[in-house]
């Protein structure tokens, strides 16, 4: 799998929208790789994984085509997950010759509802053959254009149960592990029960240096360290596993020296906007 990920930082981006903290003036000043935009990944160019409001920025900075994803996994219906607005744009009068007809997007029940409500004012009844949505179940195997799909349980929204996936392709394993705080029992519970190995494991890493242990609802390091030992210990990873780190908050300051001194410490790769990693 060639796994690119095209944004970096939690909801609020880096620099954060409204905010002029010493952090984010710092990466305003900078730009280049100290900026780290809303989370979207593209596996094999037509591939994705969230569709967040700067899909359209990405698509213009990495030069993508971006009716050429045939089919979207959405973790949660955070709105820097799913930004479902711009689907009404997706067919009619706004776009043609799209590489794919149709473009299938799949998520948790909540993921369904906010795409009827942020579709339901501006969906022309044409547009509406070129995009599907479809609820997928946890801990449920799905076969979607050569890539074994498992939705896992993260442990992050009160108000829905958000996802975390296990993608394979081709015999290679990848662990796309945010958003969550450190992973509910049922999570390895069922990772022990399928004997699956992972290659790849990304973690949400939105605290950096701080930590919220057993509570949180996203990560620090020390957090993704507890979580990688515990899949270590359990067989799932092994020594050649490898360990990225994303969605940042503002708040980590996540200026490059500061990711640089972590990957030393702990053998993470810390992402920046743009990265291609190969699994
Ligand atoms: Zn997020
Ligand atoms: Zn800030
Ligand atoms: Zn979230």
């Amino acid at each position: 799998m060639k796994i690119r990920y095209l944004g970096t930082g939690a909801a609020e981006g880096v620099p954060a929208v409204f905010c002029n903290c010493p952090a984010c003036s710092k990466a305003r000043l900078r730009g280049g790789k100290e900026i780290h935009t809303r989370a979207q990944v593209l596996i094999d160019d037509t591939f994705g994984i969230e569709f967040p409001p700067d899909a359209y920025l990405h698509a213009l900075a990495y030069h993508l085509d971006l009716s050429a994803i045939k089919n979207l996994i959405i973790t949660h219906s955070h709105m820097d997950h799913f930004y479902a607005h711009d689907f009404i744009l997706r067919g009619y009068k706004y776009a043609a010759n799209m590489s794919s007809d149709v473009l299938r997007i799949y998520g948790n029940e909540e993921v369904c509802k906010v795409f009827s409500e942020c579709t339901r004012r501006e969906l022309k009844d044409c547009v509406k053959p070129h995009l599907s949505i479809r609820e997928l179940k946890p801990f449920t195997e799905y076969e979607i254009d050569g890539f074994t799909v498992t939705p896992l349980v993260a442990q992050h929204a009160a108000a829905e149960q958000a996802f975390v996936y296990l993608i394979e392709k081709e015999g290679k394993g990848y662990l796309h592990l945010t958003d969550t705080g450190r992973p509910p029992e049922s999570f390895y519970a069922y990772l022990a029960g399928c004997g699956k190995k992972v290659d790849l494991v990304c973690f949400d890493c939105t605290f950096l240096r701080f930590t919220k242990g057993e509570i949180g609802r996203h990560m620090g390091i020390e957090d993704n360290m507890a979580v990688k030992e515990r899949l270590l210990s359990m067989g799932v990873c092994g020594e050649n596993t490898r360990y990225l780190i994303t969605h940042y908050s503002h708040n980590s300051e996540p200026l490059s020296e500061n990711l640089s001194a972590i990957e030393k410490e702990y053998g993470v790769t810390a992402l920046y906007d743009g990265m291609t990693v190969e699994c």
